[in-house]
């Protein structure tokens, strides 16, 4: 039966990646070896490493003077390799705390040094993003989360930072475009938008490191991923080509703004129809709305059993909502097509009808 993938993460990634990946794990290059049994530092390996970094670049059109790395530990260890690179000894952050991965980042922040909250939305769930706050002008930099995983939330502008900003981009890159030079740092887990667990995409602007006067260990310093080309140890060699196929594959789709559009409007066709369903209500503040995520609540619970039977049937997966936000939650990320988005909109018409 075909299924209809809404997971959060890891998440739905295109059919043919799937194939040619599955493929490479028997016969790489027609070589009559696996892909994950050569070495990394082999000419095929190497030369998709290049390729995944020049797709990154072109296609978020990073400008020159930065530099992209695929490290791994996932976005959770860049909540650390962050404060130790841009926190000055006895320096100073700034964060926004607007659900439970910035949580997170702010306390490895904390582990190092000063770091303020300088926009919070723990006191509603974390339904809105904070606005109008002040960024001190005394912090090493700014940190703040794109998008909201588990709340559905994403912020639709971001502000000018009087410092380095750096942003937690892992559930929304690649979805839409963005200015990266209005950014010092940005990071991602690949398993959100880009390709399998494993990996972690960072794009980091080369003269803002080396800094801080701190001691950072070896496999912390990007500047050792740098100067390796993220090879200073073995890669994370499957996650890489999955990323970097996907990657060419969004490239063939017409690129970040094309799919920007087919997001857009596989969103407002989720959205209207959680506005218009008097069984169900959103959870997130409307202007402040994801994309990515969408969160929302049945309103009568004694439809549950059934509406759960009807999308279960229908063979959606992954549309439980997150335990601290209950509900409902689906994932709209690039590689789920409308017509699983209209089967889902279709059920929850037909659970009206009944
Ligand atoms: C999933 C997620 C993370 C954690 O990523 P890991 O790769 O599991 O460490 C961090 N931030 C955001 C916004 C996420 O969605």
């Amino acid at each position: 039966m075909k299924k209809h993938n809404f997971s959060a993460g890891p998440c739905i990634l295109p059919k043919e990646v799937l194939k040619e990946a599955s493929q490479a794990i028997l016969n790489f290059n027609n070589d009559n070896l696996s892909l994950i049994e050569i070495s990394h530092r082999s000419k095929p390996f190497m030369d998709v490493m290049k390729k995944a970094i020049a797709l990154v670049k072109e296609l978020l059109e990073v400008p020159e003077g930065y530099s992209v790395l695929f490290l791994q530990g996932g976005a959770s260890l860049e909540f650390l390799m962050v404060p130790f690179n841009l926190m000055k000894e006895g320096g100073k952050a700034a964060y926004t705390n607007t659900g439970a991965w910035a949580k997170k980042a702010i306390t490895e922040a904390k582990s190092l040094g000063d770091t303020v909250v300088v926009g919070d939305s723990s006191d509603k769930n974390y339904n809105y993003i904070p606005k109008g706050y002040e960024i001190p002008n005394d912090v090493d930099y700014f940190h703040c989360t794109s998008n909201n995983t588990i709340y559905g939330t994403q912020m639709k502008n971001f502000p000018t930072a009087p410092t380095l900003m750096v942003c937690d981009m892992s559930s929304d890159i690649f979805s839409r475009t963005i200015e990266v030079s209005k950014f010092d740092l940005i990071y991602a887990g690949a398993q959100k938008n880009m390709g399998p667990a494993g990996t972690t995409l960072v794009i980091v602007k080369d003269e803002i490191l080396g800094k801080t006067g701190r001691k950072i260990p070896t496999m912390l310093n990007y500047n050792t991923h740098i100067s390796k080309g993220s090879m200073f140890n073995t890669p994370p060699v499957f996650a890489i080509y999955v990323s970097m196929l996907t990657l060419q594959w969004l490239k063939d789709f017409g690129g970040v703004e094309a799919i920007e559009k087919t997001n857009q409007e596989k969103a407002d066709l989720l959205y209207s129809e959680i506005d218009r369903n008097p069984l169900f209500e959103g959870t997130a503040n409307k202007e402040d709305r994801s994309n990515m995520n969408v969160c929302f609540l049945l309103t009568d619970s004694s439809k549950e059993e059934m509406f759960n039977k009807m999308w279960q049937e229908a063979g959606i997966n992954g549309l439980k909502g997150h335990r601290s936000v209950g509900g409902y939650r689906a994932s709209l990320y690039n590689a789920l097509p409308n017509e699983s988005v209209q089967i889902l909109v279709n059920i929850m018409r037909k659970l009206e009808q009944n």
